[in-house]
């Protein structure tokens, strides 16, 4: 027991250093120490390991190499983040393709392919075929993955081992409650994770445009709407996508019936596929790109349009506001593209019907990243919450 919680505190401290690093490039062991609370010493040993296994590299010796004046032995100490050496695959599911990214987890690039799917192509088979492909021409090689994400638009349940989605369907691949064990079967030799796209969408929000709110919430329109919340710097049931159905919030119980077996709920109201609804005599499909575009010329049909879907969106804001208080709501997905004046009217009308002490220093945006953020923000999840230095990492499986 002794030596497992010595191996867990020496993951722990390895991943600190190497996560200093991450945010505070070309940083010195000597800073390091300062701001991990680590000794001198105990980073030195550890950086030491870091850079004979291939995480960080010293590039302190190029800079001050022969003829600038340092005395020979004196141990050089800019540490910056090793590229090219390791990965986190992730295989995003949608319906009709497989998302491949292939991601280096010093930030240093990745590779994105997509992978056609037929309508009665297993996920995981075609997955499985993919990488079997690359390692054989030897695009990369079996150790340099640390670990293989499989992002689902779905809800997770570790505890019954059960996935649920209306988005992508399971049925060759085990099923709801099979798909966890096919996973794991078919993918023996690697460490595994499950994650949720939302919740992998809103990692990468907090890490790379550095949110340090310990309080916020991430909603993602994509093909519905979900949430993810951060309460307490923790993200709320992990990347499951369990303990919140934002996209399930009723703001109208005689609204139009859902599947979930509610009424009125934002998804029936707000998903891009329904606004046709909202404006019959239009003769485009239209789209948030294409309401956002029009209210921005002056088409006073779109104008009143988003102002009617920012109230109906402010309604459900203000419940979760007044549930979870955060400090910064982040709207993420293609909703992005409805433009400034959605925003601007939420604004408003939380300004105007919400707990104003809840609310009144409460700020909302946009997000900022692209699509791939979900599969960026995949790897660093995996990275921080999951991968452990100090462990074998083959056979393991990981849910959220
Ligand atoms: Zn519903």
């Amino acid at each position: 027991m002794k030596l497992v919680n010595q191996q867990l505190i020496k993951n722990t401290n390895l991943k600190l250093l190497y996560n200093s690093v991450f945010h505070n490039r070309g940083i010195s062991r000597a800073d390091l120490a300062r701001r991990t609370g680590l000794s001198r010493t105990a980073v030195s040993a550890l950086v030491d390991e870091l850079e004979e296994s291939g995480f960080l590299r010293d590039t302190g010796s190029l800079a001050n190499g022969p003829g600038t004046g340092r005395k020979v032995g004196r141990k050089p100490n800019c540490l910056e983040l090793c590229a090219g050496n390791y990965y986190v695959l992730s295989f995003g599911w949608e319906a009709e393709s497989v998302q491949v990214h292939l991601a280096d987890i010093s930030g240093a690039g990745f590779r994105h392919e997509e992978i056609v799917r037929g309508s009665s192509d297993s996920y995981i088979r075609l997955c499985r075929d993919w990488l079997d492909e690359r390692l054989a021409s030897s695009s990369f090689a079996k150790g340099q993955l640390l670990g293989i994400c499989f992002i689902l638009p779905a809800m997770l349940d570790p505890t019954q081992r059960t996935a649920f989605s209306t988005a992508v369907r399971l049925e060759y691949d085990g099923g709801g409650e099979g798909v966890f064990s096919c996973l794991a079967e078919a993918f023996p030799e690697y460490a595994v994770a499950v994650l949720n796209d939302t919740a992998c969408a809103a990692y990468a929000e907090k890490v790379y445009t550095g949110i340090t709110e310990k309080d916020f919430a991430f909603i993602r329109f994509d093909r519905g709407i979900g949430a993810a919340l951060f309460i307490q710097d923790r993200l709320l049931g992990d990347a499951c996508a369990s303990h919140t159905q934002f996209g399930h919030f009723s703001i109208s119980s005689d609204g139009p019936a859902c599947a979930c077996g509610n009424r009125g709920c934002l998804e029936m109201l707000l998903r891009e596929d329904r606004l046709q609804e909202r404006l019959p005599h239009k003769d485009m499909p239209l789209t948030y790109e294409s309401l956002g575009q029009s209210a921005l010329y002056g088409d006073t049909d779109s104008i009143r349009a988003i102002r009617d879907m920012a109230f109906e969106f402010s309604v459900a804001l203000a419940n979760l506001v007044c549930l979870v208080h955060p400090s910064l709501i982040v709207l993420g997905g293609r909703i992005r593209r409805l433009g400034p004046l959605f925003l601007e009217e939420v604004r408003a009308a939380l300004t105007e019907r919400s707990f104003h002490k809840m609310t009144d220093t409460l700020r909302l945006r946009y997000s900022i990243l692209d699509s791939n953020a979900c599969y960026n923000g995949a790897m660093k999840y995996f990275f921080d919450r999951h991968y452990q230095f100090t462990a074998d990492m083959e056979h393991t499986f990981f849910i959220g």
